[in-house]
């Protein structure tokens, strides 16, 4: 089975359009910030604003200079966090090297962190308390969801340890009404590929090429790729050999077209949650 993360993405897509439908006279609005030229940052930044636009959700560009200060950068975001008709701001990652992320996210107010990257909205999810929830993982768990995959006393292994992906996916798993048993794997991780072997939900996020392979596939397993790197050629590869993992896995996600489009569609799903959080639109249950 293709895990078909466009197909999933265009649902979410459609039910927000929907939703939207019953406020129209409501304008929700998505700040995006974008520090430099990076040539990836700009392309995931116009794709989440076309989706937004799809969805009804009107979009704000902020383009900033690659050399800003940390000062100048987090004056940006206070802006952003003191106006009223914005209604979730995100922060394009990787910010240049000067730049102090950490410090740069404790300015973004948690009920407008649609990335759900600061402290509150992390602590939160270690809480079993989850709001707002990092894109990539959530878009995991509604492929999950989606395709009815059962994940209540499975051995789910996660590849990669980042706040962004790896950390929040297991926290994910592993809380109560997911229920997995959880296994966080790294770099430092001895025998990989017998500990992937052993999962029958395996989430990989590191950006290594073709690391997954037969060998690190339990047959009948649910592979979810993650991992994104762009090779010379300007293709785009997984972290999962796809031809070969398909022929074991029950279920695979296709790169591209997998955990991608999950991803914008969850940070599309997380606008609206902030908005709600915030008192501009009602809760619907
Ligand atoms: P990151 O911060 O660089 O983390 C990568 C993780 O992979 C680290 O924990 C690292 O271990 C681990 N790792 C590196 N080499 C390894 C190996 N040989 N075996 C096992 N683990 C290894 O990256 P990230 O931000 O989490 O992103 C991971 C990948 O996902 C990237 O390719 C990124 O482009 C992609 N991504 C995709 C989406 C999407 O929508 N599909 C969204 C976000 C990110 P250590 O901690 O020990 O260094």
């Amino acid at each position: 089975m293709i895990i078909d993360g466009k197909k999933v993405a265009l649902d979410i897509r459609n039910r927000i359009k929907s939703h939207l439908e019953n406020f129209p006279h409501t304008t929700i609005t998505l700040a995006t910030v974008i520090v430099g030229s990076n040539p990836a940052s700009q392309l995931y930044v116009g794709m989440k604003h076309r989706e937004a636009n799809a969805a009804g959700i009107q979009s704000k560009r902020i383009e900033l200079d690659e050399n800003i200060s940390q000062q100048e950068l987090e004056q940006q975001i206070s802006l952003l966090a003191d106006d009223d008709d914005i209604h979730g701001i995100l922060v394009q990652l990787p910010l240049p090297k000067h730049l102090n992320k950490e410090k740069m996210l404790e300015k973004i107010p948690p009920k407008k962190d649609v990335d759900g990257l600061t402290d509150i909205n992390m602590g939160r999810l270690l809480q079993g308390q989850k709001q707002l929830v990092p894109c990539t993982p959530l878009g995991v768990m509604r492929l999950i969801e989606a395709y009815g995959i059962k994940t209540s006393g499975k051995n789910a292994v996660v590849v990669g340890r980042s706040s962004l992906v790896g950390l929040p996916q297991v926290l994910l798993l592993a809380e109560r009404g997911a229920d997995a048993t959880v296994t966080l794997a790294h770099s430092r991780t001895q025998d990989l590929a017998a500990i992937c072997k052993n999962a029958d939900i395996l989430v990989s996020a590191v950006g290594s090429p073709a690391l997954i392979n037969e060998a690190f596939i339990k047959p009948g397993a649910m592979v979810f790729d993650v991992g994104v790197t762009r090779l010379e050629n300007q293709t785009i590869q997984g972290d999962v050999d796809f031809e070969a993992a398909k022929k074991i896995a029950a279920g695979i996600t296709p790169m591209p077209g997998g955990t991608g489009p999950m991803t914008v569609a969850c940070l599309l799903e997380n606008t609206i949650l902030a908005a709600t959080l915030q008192g501009v639109l009602p809760r619907s249950h």
